[in-house]
């Protein structure tokens, strides 16, 4: 019997509603736990029908201006992305950048982590969800992974890998045109580390993996499955960390250093299919990281691949993180996993 359960409680309420004469409303909030970290999120089913004043519509003419204003000046357009991007030392790339079709990785000018590349994905300046393929996105990680390689072979040290990104302003990219960052660093950044020791935590009490019980149970309930993509299993998160997260867990991999060509590609052919589901909603600015571990340090850990929508782009736009997410690590669920599932399915 695995040691996952999805525990969630209901708190029911009345409020008197001003816009209905203070007659008595009754409410409810679901407070759910995630089934490995225990970090809380928190439903309010009468929030969805506010989730559009939150959250605005894209507004398109501002989109098509901030991409014009910013593409004069982009470094990673044109031919300065080989002029002006940081190469690095020829002890750790021997080229400097590292190019894999329009994927072409360099050192970040503001690194945040002992080993941190920066890899441009396209030559376009900017992208709709949907123009990001499979190829496309494969390419950068691609990149990604034969940097690693060469950081394996030099640093025998513990590493602690994440490839992730941020598309446009309000998911924290400083430049509109596409591109991912990898941290590899000696240290697990919080999350991270939380993720590796509540993982050896769940394997030494179970003698299982959590990931494989996740799947296991997810596919059996059959609420928040997707669907399998080669190696990967796709699912959305029971108490997900931000809106409309999408999961990919690998069936048995913990180091993005042992993935195979295959399980890249499949990967990239998940994420490009997530973008276009992310569109379909309306969404133009996301954030996903994949989280990898060093063999053998990570035991009881599978690399797991985190995609969620952020706010999108208008003017004087409000931040979808506030005080609950900052303060209290907990998200607000706007669309149930288990609708968002079935929905997402029809994209793969
Ligand atoms: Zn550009």
């Amino acid at each position: 019997m695995s040691g996952i359960a999805f525990k969630a409680d209901e708190f029911h309420f009345s409020i008197l509603n001003p816009f209905k004469d203070f007659a008595e409303d009754p409410h409810m909030v679901e407070v759910r736990r995630d089934p490995l970290l225990g970090d809380t999120t928190v439903y309010n089913p009468f929030l969805r029908d506010k989730a559009k004043s939150f959250f605005g519509e894209c507004d398109a003419e501002l989109v098509i201006k901030l991409v014009e204003e910013s593409s004069k000046n982009c470094i990673f357009c044109g031919e300065s992305v080989e002029k002006v991007t940081a190469k690095y030392p020829v002890d750790i790339v021997p080229d400097g950048r590292i190019k894999v079709g329009e994927a072409i990785l360099f050192a970040n000018l503001f690194a945040v982590g002992q080993y941190h590349p920066v890899v441009s994905l396209s030559k376009s300046h900017f992208l709709k969800l949907s123009e990001f393929s499979p190829e496309m996105i494969c390419n950068g990680f691609r990149a990604a992974r034969k940097f690693l390689d060469l950081v394996y072979t030099r640093d025998q040290s513990e590493l602690y890998t994440a490839v992730s990104a941020n598309y446009l302003f309000p998911a924290g990219a400083s430049l509109v045109h596409p591109h991912i960052q990898m941290l590899v660093t000696p240290v697990a950044y919080s999350y991270h580390a939380r993720l590796i020791d509540a993982s050896l935590a769940y394997y030494r009490k179970h003698n299982s993996s959590y990931y494989s019980d996740l799947i296991q149970e997810e596919k059996k309930n059959g609420q928040r499955y997707i669907a399998q993509k080669g190696g990967w299993h796709w699912l959305t998160a029971f108490s997900p960390m931000g809106s409309n997260e999408v999961i990919a867990v690998h069936e048995r991999e913990c180091d993005f250093g042992q993935l195979s060509e295959t399980d890249l590609r499949d990967l990239a052919g998940g994420i490009s299919k997530v973008l276009g589901f992310y569109e379909s909603l309306g969404h133009l600015s996301f954030n996903y990281s994949l989280f990898s571990v060093r063999k053998p340090r990570g035991e009881g850990l599978h690399c797991m691949f985190k995609i969620i929508t952020r706010q999108n782009l208008y003017n004087n736009y409000r931040n979808d993180d506030y005080f609950l997410q900052k303060m209290l690590q907990s998200e607000l669920i706007i669309n149930l996993p288990e609708e968002l599932a079935p929905k997402i399915r029809v994209f793969f």
